[in-house]
């Protein structure tokens, strides 16, 4: 076989490798949406809400810059938000599907999952499921969302605005 043709069929055979990877990819992502749908049609049966509940600045104060190679860490020595573990806590207890989801790891690609998960279980924080590599933004626009005040004093603010939303939803 001439070298030509030996580098076309070694394209081929990476464009092929490359699909079939797409592919399984998709069947993944495919197979974590339905079983999402089907937890959330579980709840829905139940009365029950899935609520997705951001960490840094939400159930903790977030201090430093995240997006500062000096800062991105500095989630480690974050103090909870107690009062609003506890309250979120009972919405687990209650039977509602908690789910945090951190933008932790989003500047530099590390996983943080465990480690956040190992902080979360520190704080006393109970949960059904935490991911990290939520995408980096600044402003989220979204129908369901609940507005917090990054400062812990606006407690009362906080937990009305989740019942509100509860019953509303
Ligand atoms: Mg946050």
């Amino acid at each position: 076989m001439e070298a030509d043709e030996l580098i076309a069929k070694a394209n081929q055979d990476t464009a092929e490798q490359e699909l079939q990877l797409q592919k399984d990819m998709a069947g993944h992502f495919m197979a974590g949406i339905q079983a999402r749908v089907l937890m959330a049609e579980k709840c829905h049966e139940m009365g029950k809400k899935v609520i997705m509940v951001d960490i840094d600045g939400t159930i903790c104060k977030q201090d430093g810059d995240p997006r500062s190679s000096d800062d991105a860490y500095s989630f480690r020595t974050s103090k909870p938000f107690l009062r609003r573990i506890e309250y979120l806590n009972s919405l687990h207890e209650e039977g509602h599907y908690i789910h945090y989801w951190s933008a932790r790891g989003c500047w530099d690609g590390k996983d943080t999952l465990e480690e956040t998960r190992a902080q979360l279980d520190s704080w006393g924080v109970k949960y059904n499921d935490v991911a990290v590599f939520k995408p980096f933004y600044d402003i989220w626009i979204d129908d369901k969302g609940v507005s917090v005040n990054r400062d812990e004093i606006w407690h009362r603010e906080f937990t009305d605005s989740i019942d509100q939303a509860i019953e509303m939803l």
